[in-house]
């Protein structure tokens, strides 16, 4: 039989990426925590209608589709948000306002493979339903840049914008929805001309493609500056102006609380999702183009589900790509080796007391491994080493006989006999 592959674009993830991943996914369940948010776990499985409705045609056309058993139409998860959104319109219709929830775990798209660019990848997805408020819009920016302060993360940066702007200057131009979905989506793709062709194939007035030019130029590290300039640019599209005071009064109040936020503003900044309606975001280290995470206003989604008209907000981290940025950083994992184990017994008669010593560590918190391979002490104590465990526990029949063990201090290389009933003391005490 031919030795097995992963499927393209699909990883293992061996001990240490896996646990890399995971304590990116535990700081973010504990950051939902500090801002109230409630975890929902949602299927992998969707109906496809549900997905399809407002994810855009790139993630669309990328689904992993198929027919189920049933003949239902159905797709692997491609993003949180609409399952979210159903939630919120159907079983959840009736909670008070805001209702924030997280959720984490797998998607699917059937992207080409490329660095940070996978077929299966993680997110951490934070929703925050219900407030129409900028004081909505600033926490997302705030949470996220706790998140990438609590990883460790230097020299990360905002990309802001709000879809406004272009959608305003577009929809006043008499540019049909289908068109402006087309044309977002080339523009998040960066691919201005081909953009600039389908808006003027749409009717669009030589005012409105000069706008778009100015527009697509304005960019800048100052806040107030470029969107003073952002105004001027579009100061003929009412819509557009309202978006650009919208983007003011976010990035003021975040200035005002205190928070220091590193931006760039993108005055033709474009995400490839359709449902967005307000600002929109990606986060960035210098080290990877590509986005680590990103997040925006949509006030229509809920509604178009069904539900009640709901403003509401999301962003989404990006796990993959987080630790992709921490490798690069060379941030170390911050896993506690300092509560780990090893029990030996150093001949058979004391493989009991040693699994029973075992389960009583255990008990106490502890982290720990019995000696099963049956090895001299010597060679399990190296074993250990290579392990970087910290503690060693040697069971033998001379101590046993008045109650106690040896315990050895691995990083000291020092070892003492300790009684059995202070065993759990004096391995907490050494490991605070
Ligand atoms: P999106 O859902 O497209 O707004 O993406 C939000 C974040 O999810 C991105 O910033 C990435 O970190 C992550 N992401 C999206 N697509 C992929 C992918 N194919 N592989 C790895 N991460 C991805």
């Amino acid at each position: 039989m031919p030795a097995f592959r992963t499927v393209r674009g699909m990883r293992d993830f061996l001990p240490q990426e896996a646990e890399r991943m995971r304590h990116v996914e535990q700081v973010s369940r504990k950051l939902a925590q500090l801002y109230g948010y409630e975890e929902v776990i949602t299927p992998v499985v969707e109906l496809y209608n549900l997905l399809a409705a407002k994810s855009g045609e790139e993630i669309r056309e990328r689904m992993y589709t198929f027919k189920d058993l049933g003949g239902r139409k159905v797709a692997l998860r491609p993003e949180f948000t609409a399952s979210v959104a159903r939630l919120v319109a159907t079983k959840m219709r009736n909670e008070p306002k805001p209702v924030k929830l997280f959720c984490v775990g797998s998607l699917y798209r059937y992207d080409e493979p490329q660095y940070g660019r996978f077929r299966e990848f993680w997110q951490a997805n934070y929703e925050f339903i219900g407030s129409s408020k900028p004081e909505a819009d600033v926490e997302a920016l705030i949470l996220t840049k706790d998140l990438m302060d609590k990883l460790g993360l230097r020299d990360y940066w905002f990309k802001i914008g709000h879809v406004g702007i272009l959608r305003g200057i577009l929809s006043q131009e008499g540019v049909t929805e289908e068109q402006q979905n087309r044309i977002m989506q080339l523009l998040d793709k960066k691919l201005w001309e081909e953009a600039l062709t389908v808006i003027r194939g749409s009717g669009a007035s030589q005012n409105c493609l000069a706008t778009l030019k100015k527009v697509f130029e304005t960019k800048g590290k100052d806040f107030s500056q470029t969107l003073k300039r952002a105004e001027e640019s579009v100061q003929d599209y009412e819509k557009a102006v309202a978006a650009v005071e919208n983007l003011r009064e976010i990035l003021e109040l975040t200035a005002e609380s205190g928070v220091k936020l590193e931006v760039t503003i993108e005055a033709g900044f474009a995400r490839g999702l359709e449902y967005y309606t307000g600002i929109i975001f990606e986060t960035y280290v210098p080290e990877i183009e590509i986005a680590l995470s990103g997040g925006g206003r949509y006030d229509k989604l809920i509604e178009l589900f069904g539900g009640e008209p709901t403003p509401a907000l999301g962003v989404a981290q990006g796990v993959d790509r987080i630790v992709l940025a921490m490798d690069k950083q060379r941030i170390p994992s911050k896993v506690a080796r300092e509560r780990r184990v090893v029990v030996i017994p150093v001949d058979e008669e004391s493989r009991a007391k040693a699994i029973g010593l075992s389960s009583m560590l255990r008990g106490a918190g502890l982290s720990v491994e019995v000696e099963v391979m049956g090895r001299k002490v010597s060679k399990a104590l190296s074993d250990a080493d290579r392990k970087a465990v910290a503690h060693a526990v040697i069971v033998g029949p001379e101590e046993l006989k008045e109650g106690k063990v040896v315990l050895r201090d691995m990083k000291k290389r020092e070892q003492r006999v300790v009684k059995i009933k202070n065993l759990c003391e004096e391995i907490l005490g050494s490991s605070k």
